[in-house]
């Protein structure tokens, strides 16, 4: 039988026949030891301030609340199963824009982005696109995009500076955004590539690999042991930006022979007269024109140079391209890459391959829905 006994607390516990049990009294103070001498000692040594630990446990959490709420507001009108979400890929010189019921298509369409007033053109843009879908903002829940980087991230919030956006101006994006779409998802347009091409694409089961974008401008996103990697500022992979040759051309982002100046479609449009778009300068060179010839070669040889050096610094298995640049004219360009990674062997790019973006143009627009739709699951 069971004895009934008080403790010195004048808690109640059970003394059983063979083993005693803890009294309440017991049990909280050796909870209150736990959390407030134990925990703290453990995280002081691990880390550097245990303050800023649960200054980031208490913001998770704060996150997840909103997030269920929103999600039981949504159940609660009977709208989970018809969640719209928007998604926005922002190029140099296009936007694309599309709408899903849940993973369903409903509409897409292109934009042109605007040289200048980019913010003031993108949200005319937005505006138009839902119109003409019968939307309006409310309606979305949530929005994705995928835009130019780098990004900067300033009190929290992504502003983006990029050499095709207004001139290298920074635009403070986020706050922009945040007034109009309340769930919002804001990633690298290269980064997003990767994403979609991992998920559905050429990049599919591959665990180490890059996704380059050969367009206006030149960017990456990489997928490091099978994850697709961020960075500290989301520009994880931006290997537009890396030097390659000490001549003196000019990015716009300020750095002399870096990939994007040397190789981009904005480069080669600057080396031939700066007067036609690359498309035309492809089109002289099928026609025979000695002077594009040339310019594309040397293109297509400092972008190999830059992708090698990618490749052999991260180790990778794959390097899948995608940008308009190198889609439209992959029968050109693809044999001569492969020509320069096998004139320069190593072990690491002996057994590389090298394929193209199999969601075409579509791939950054396709990896920010990817993303957003997992992030709200
Ligand atoms: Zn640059």
């Amino acid at each position: 039988m069971d004895k009934i006994i008080y403790s010195e607390h004048g808690f109640l516990f059970i003394c059983g026949r063979k083993k005693l049990q803890t009294c309440l009294a017991h049990r909280f103070l050796c909870g209150c030891y736990c959390i407030f001498i134990i925990i703290p000692l453990i995280i002081q040594f691990s880390s550097q301030c245990f303050i800023c630990f649960f200054e980031t446990l208490i913001l998770i959490w704060i996150q997840r609340w909103k997030q269920r709420r929103r999600r039981w507001w949504w159940r609660r009108r009977g709208m989970v199963k018809r969640r719209i979400f928007l998604s926005v890929d922002v190029g140099g010189t296009k936007t694309l824009m599309m709408l899903n019921r849940e993973r369903k298509i409903l509409a897409k369409k292109l934009y042109k982005t605007g040289k200048t007033e980019f913010l003031k053109n993108l949200k005319k843009n937005i505006r138009q696109f839902l119109e003409a879908n019968e939307m309006n903002e409310k309606k979305i829940y949530a929005a994705g995009f995928a835009l130019p980087g780098p990004f900067i991230i300033k009190n929290k919030l992504i502003s983006i500076k990029s050499p095709n956006i207004e001139n290298y101006r920074v635009i403070h994006i986020e706050s922009a955004l945040k007034r109009i779409f309340r769930n919002l998802n804001i990633l690298n347009d290269a980064v997003c590539g990767a994403i979609s091409e991992h998920e559905v694409g050429a990049l599919k089961n591959a665990n180490n690999a890059i996704y380059v974008t050969w367009s206006t401008g030149i960017g990456g996103g990489l997928i490091m042991d099978g994850k697709v990697r961020f960075g500290k500022e989301g520009n994880c992979g931006h290997i537009g930006h890396t030097i390659i040759s000490d001549k003196k051309r000019k990015c716009g982002c300020g750095l002399y022979g870096d990939m994007e100046a040397m190789s981009s479609g904005k480069s080669i449009e600057k080396m031939f007269d700066n007067k036609i778009s690359a498309e035309k300068i492809f089109l002289k060179r099928s026609k025979g024109n000695k002077k594009a010839k040339k310019i594309i070669d040397t293109a297509v040889e400092y972008f190999s140079k830059g992708v090698f050096n990618g490749i052999t610094l991260l180790d990778l298995e794959i390097i899948c391209i995608g940008g308009s640049v190198f889609l439209k004219n992959e029968k050109v360009l693809l044999p001569k890459i492969i020509k320069f990674f096998k004139k320069h062997k190593n072990p690491q790019s002996d057994s590389i391959k090298i394929v193209k973006a199999s969601l075409g143009e579509e791939s950054s627009l396709f990896g920010a829905f990817y993303h957003t739709f997992k992030k709200n699951a």
